[in-house]
């Protein structure tokens, strides 16, 4: 019988946790195993854990933790084309192939994400607006599925399949390995322009005016100011800058210093999470950072700040936070700026949210980006969340938005099926592929996307 261990495991935010038998294979077959054995009624995938709310959590079922399967296959230099295994962390690929020449085509804003996961959740960067998501530069992958077989699917082939999986939450299947394009880079540093904007208006108006002629791009909200500084901004837009124009003094092109990486040993108190230190934090943010153009800065400090401080998460307390990220098509911006002043208003304070123009979405049924403005913050769980969170997301429908499965721990089932008109596409891809409902989570209970009782 494959072991496991019970364990209570949660998303990024810390919350909901609950206990989940947990499995690590370390070899393909005893992943196919751990799903056959049956011991539990439902089973889901799980990265590296860096979604935020429930959607690798699975209460009353099994979680197939697929960190060990993290063997590289394969790498085409001429073409830039990785095979790996799904367990493969983005930190990995940049480790190995940054100093080679090579980036990652799409990358969040934390590195600590499998392959798998990045899949699963078509998870997407401040190059939208121009690459898309990372499902889009992936090539092929093989997909465990819930009845044992492995599936070969790229846009090519069994290309329905493809598209459920890519943003499908792990529910049609266990990718085993993928084979993903990578950039080319003559050096590991962006060149990056920031600009401060007064308000919201101003940073909409930045960002329609800049975004074309960046690559990347990404704006910093103080989401506490009120008034005419509602959603006070740094836009940050940058482009990878050509080792031949890197100053002499960075020394090697696509090498960057290693640096200390400090670390939250335990959940910090929640009185520190106080509305005056944070809109001291934020404000200390906008004043540091004015506008200036040109700053060289390396591939780490530009994508991945937060990876400098290991467990930040537990800079919220024991409680845990929510992440909120509502995407609105360009008609709805208007519901962003109400969200905006909803949140700021609300006292729920949160540090620096972001702001991003989106580019037209991937064909992934489930997937998240909508052409048009993204908005992401943290907020700490305390009292009356959920019902004021199911107030945001009423606004967030209202507007045509939408929310994301990689932060989302709360919205209710029939606001998921408003957000995601493909939804019914998928059920009956995952019908087929699935019948017996082997495949589930939390998330996948609560947002209605299959049957069942959500559990604690
Ligand atoms: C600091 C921080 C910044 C972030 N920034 C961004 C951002 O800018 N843009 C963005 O899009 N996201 C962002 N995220 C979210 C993160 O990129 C996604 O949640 C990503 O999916 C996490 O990958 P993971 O390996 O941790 O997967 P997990 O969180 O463990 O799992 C995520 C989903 O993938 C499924 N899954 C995992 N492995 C497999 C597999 N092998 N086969 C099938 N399904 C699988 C799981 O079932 C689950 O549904 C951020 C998260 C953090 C913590």
């Amino acid at each position: 019988m494959p072991a496991f261990v019970k364990q209570n495991i949660a998303g990024w935010g810390g919350w909901p946790r609950v206990e989940c038998a947990v499995y690590r294979p370390e070899k393909r077959r005893a992943l196919a195993e751990a799903i056959a054995c049956g011991d539990w009624p439902h089973y889901i995938a799980r990265g590296l854990g860096r979604s935020y709310g429930d959607a690798a959590v699975n209460p009353g079922g099994g979680v197939i933790n697929t960190t060990r399967l993290d063997r590289m296959l394969s790498f085409d230099e001429q073409a830039g084309v990785l095979e790996c295994e799904a367990g493969v962390s983005l930190e990995d690929i940049l480790e190995t192939f940054v100093p080679r020449g090579w980036f990652l085509p799409v990358t969040p804003g934390t590195k600590f994400v499998t392959v798998g996961g990045a899949i699963a959740n078509d998870v997407h960067g401040k190059n939208h607006h121009v690459d898309g998501s990372f499902g889009e530069h992936v090539l092929r992958f093989t997909l465990l599925t819930p009845n044992g077989d492995i599936l070969p699917c790229s846009p090519s082939e069994n290309d329905d399949v493809f598209w459920a999986t890519v943003g499908g939450v792990g529910l049609t299947g266990v990718i085993l390995t993928a084979a993903i394009r990578l950039q080319p880079i003559s050096s590991a540093y962006i060149k990056v322009d920031y600009r401060r904007c007064a308000n919201i208006d101003a940073a909409l108006a930045a960002i329609r005016e800049t975004d074309d002629a960046y690559k990347y791009s990404v704006a910093w909200v103080d989401c506490l100011s009120r008034g005419a500084k509602l959603g006070r901004s740094v836009l940050m837009s940058g482009d990878h800058i050509a080792g031949r124009d890197l100053p002499v003094q960075y020394g090697h092109a696509l090498t960057i210093p290693k640096k200390f990486q400090p670390n939250v040993p335990f959940n910090l108190p929640g009185f520190l999470l106080n509305p005056l230190f944070i809109g001291t934090f934020n404000s200390l943010f906008y004043a540091v950072h004015p506008s200036k153009q040109g700053q060289i800065v390396d591939y780490d400090s530009y994508f991945y700040p937060l990876d400098k401080i290991h467990n930040w998460n537990r800079g919220y307390g024991k409680d845990g936070f929510s992440q909120y990220q509502a995407t609105f098509p360009h008609s709805g911006v208007e519901g962003l700026v109400k969200l905006l002043e909803k949140l700021s208003a609300s006292g729920r304070a949160s540090f620096l949210a972001v702001l991003k123009r989106m580019g037209p979405g991937s064909k992934g049924l489930l997937s998240h980006p909508i052409d048009g403005w993204t908005l992401t913050l943290d907020i700490p769980v305390k009292g009356g969340l959920m019902p004021f969170l199911h107030e945001c997301d009423d606004l967030v429908a209202q507007y045509g938005g939408r929310l994301y499965t990689a932060k989302d721990a709360t919205t209710r089932a029939e606001v998921f099926a408003a957000m995601y008109p493909r939804l019914g596409e998928f059920q009956a891809i995952k019908a087929k592929l699935d019948p017996a409902g082997k495949l589930s989570s939390r998330l996948a209970r609560r947002c209605g996307i299959v049957e069942g009782p959500v559990g604690p």
